[in-house]
């Protein structure tokens, strides 16, 4: 990824932001009120998450196409193995190339089921994320990034299953992954080195997700299988009633989560913003990773 380059040459690390596309014109607008208020952080891209279905597939699409061309953000465009043949896959690939998207995440996808139901291959697609690396390898022009679990993928059976499939990746072309989002740094240092002990050199940017809603990062929390921190659960049930407070304790949560992943050596801190800019930029800015100026909430 070139930012991660140009970024590693400043002695700084990356900060990238994820959104997910819109589902109706509201959503379209606070999608790209989001938009213009991150662009004041200068950040060094954005993603835009895929979805599972043909109707949220070309949402995703078009939603990183028009980022490409009417912000000044750089994005990164998400591709997942679900509901598409080869050919229909290198027709998306193509949608982006032809918008100037030059950066993949190369997904399996979660089961349109729902990421506990069982994963089932797409008649004449793929089955797994690293046949998508070498697809998108093959067809040349992308720097392609994957995903990473520090908390362990749901399907995985040992945290060494992870850092195994991993490093896979890697040697299959992806030069970056991002990881789902999780809250003890210590899970993440354990995956890049053991990834690294295998010989490979592979940039993990974690992922960050600001708290400002306890019932909402619950559920996904049992999607993924991400453990949440019983102090943090305490801390943000004791202001359960009172919006502003949860927030301010989720700021703080990931500003620390932010500060020691930092300190531990993170190439960069990637967010996921919920197409909501406002938490993830008051952590940006007490981490010092706002590069540009914001405009008022
Ligand atoms: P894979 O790498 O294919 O792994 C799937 C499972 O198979 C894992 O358990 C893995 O350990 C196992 N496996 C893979 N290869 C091997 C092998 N060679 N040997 C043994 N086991 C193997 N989902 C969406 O639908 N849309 C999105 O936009 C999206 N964005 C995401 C962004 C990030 C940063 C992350 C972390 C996840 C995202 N997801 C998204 C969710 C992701 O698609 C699911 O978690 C999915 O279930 C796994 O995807 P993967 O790319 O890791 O798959």
């Amino acid at each position: 990824l070139e930012s991660l380059a140009v970024a590693a040459a400043e002695g700084r690390p990356t900060v990238s932001f994820e959104f997910f596309p819109p589902r109706d014109a509201a959503g379209e607008q606070v999608l790209w009120q989001a938009v213009r208020r991150v662009e004041g952080a200068r950040p060094d891209f954005v993603s835009v998450t895929y979805g599972a279905g043909g109707g949220t597939q070309e949402r995703t699409v078009r939603a990183t196409q028009r980022i490409a061309r009417e912000s000044s953000l750089s994005p990164v465009a998400h591709l997942t193995c679900v509901g598409r043949t080869v050919p229909q896959l290198r027709q998306v690939v193509g949608a982006y190339a032809d918008a100037g998207v030059r950066s993949v995440l190369a997904l399996r996808g979660d089961p349109p089921g729902g990421p506990t139901a069982p994963w089932q291959r797409t008649e004449g697609g793929l089955d797994r994320a690293i046949e998508l690396v070498e697809l998108l390898r093959g067809l040349g022009g992308f720097s392609v990034g994957v995903a990473a679990f520090p908390d362990g993928h749901p399907e995985s059976r040992t945290p060494s299953q992870d850092a195994r499939v991993l490093a896979l990746k890697a040697r299959a072309g992806a030069s970056f992954a991002v990881t789902q989002f999780f809250f003890d740094p210590a899970r993440w240092e354990r995956l890049v080195d053991t990834v690294a002990s295998q010989g490979v050199d592979l940039p993990v940017i974690p992922g960050i997700m600001p708290v400002t809603n306890l019932r909402q990062v619950t559920r996904f929390a049992e999607l993924s299988g991400t453990p949440l921190p019983g102090d943090l659960v305490d801390r943000l049930e004791a202001v359960a009633d009172d919006p502003a407070a949860v927030r301010a304790v989720g700021v703080e949560a990931a500003t620390r989560l932010g500060e020691r992943l930092l300190a531990a050596g993170a190439p960069g801190l990637h967010f996921y913003t919920l197409n909501s800019s406002t938490a993830t930029l008051e952590v940006c800015a007490n981490l010092g990773l706002v590069r540009g100026r914001l405009a008022r909430a």
